[in-house]
């Protein structure tokens, strides 16, 4: 777990600036839920937390170490994608396992953290069927897992459950809520639905036109007379 500080971050796309002067301050252990209407920056600002767009102004720290310019496989962070983005002539386990072998580790230990991540998600059945023999709830589980046996210092969700039908984005939602409940890891959440940021969140950012409008546990956000 680490803290993520966020200061005074500026983006630029050509000469239009999407990002003006963000501060975001998040606890060790903490869920925070980005939300705001399209285009007002979410996905920008979660990537430049994970290194995958250059920032123009300010610094991000992840811990005491500042990443303003570390890649992002040096970041100590793992993202969960709306897209799954799985391998699929991969099965589910060497999906979940792919980027630990990709850094080095062995299998012996890669073969324990999948199975610890796929107990948690209850894909433990399932680790050798292939992705197209999976629901999209599974597949969204197998993405989940990929990033929880990385055993990342933050994780970085970008709109996860937007592509499920609404039964399985409720229970999807619960999921997570548990998986938080148990790992504690620091987590941002970016998402365009406030009942899912209500419901999984311990302070919401809302954001409007690259900069922040409002920041507050849900109940003081939307609960206000
Ligand atoms: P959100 O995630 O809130 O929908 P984004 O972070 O995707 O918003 O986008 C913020 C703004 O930056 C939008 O005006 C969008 O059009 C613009 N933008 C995002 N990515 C690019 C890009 N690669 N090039 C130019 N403009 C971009
Ligand atoms: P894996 O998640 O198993 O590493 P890939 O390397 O194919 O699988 O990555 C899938 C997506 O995740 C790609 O879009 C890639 O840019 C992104 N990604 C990979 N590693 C990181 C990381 N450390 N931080 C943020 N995004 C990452």
């Amino acid at each position: 777990m680490a803290t993520v500080a966020i200061s005074d971050v500026r983006k630029s796309y050509g000469s239009t600036q999407v990002i003006h002067g963000v501060d975001v301050h998040i606890d060790d252990g903490e869920f925070v839920a980005l939300v705001g209407p399209s285009g007002c920056g979410k996905s920008t600002l979660l990537r430049m937390i994970a290194g995958l767009e250059p920032i123009n102004g300010g610094t991000i720290a992840i811990g005491p170490q500042v990443v303003n310019n570390l890649p992002p496989a040096e970041r100590d962070i793992a993202m969960v994608f709306q897209s799954y983005a799985l391998y699929p002539h991969k099965s589910v386990a060497d999906n979940m396992g792919f980027a630990l072998k990709v850094a080095g580790v062995d299998r012996a230990e890669i073969a324990t953290r999948v199975a610890k991540a796929a107990e948690i998600l209850g894909l433990t059945d399932l680790l050798s069927r292939k992705p197209r023999n999976l629901s999209g709830g599974q597949r969204q589980r197998v993405a989940m897992g990929r990033a929880i046996v990385r055993d990342p210092q933050v994780f970085l969700f970008d709109e996860p459950l937007s592509n499920l039908d609404a039964k399985l984005r409720i229970q999807m939602r619960a999921e997570i809520k548990e998986l938080h409940q148990r790992l504690r890891t620091t987590t941002v959440f970016v998402t365009h639905d406030q009942v899912e940021a209500m419901t999984l969140a311990d302070r919401i950012v809302v954001m409007q036109a690259g900069r922040i409008e409002q920041i507050g546990a849900p109940l003081d956000l939307y609960d206000n007379p």
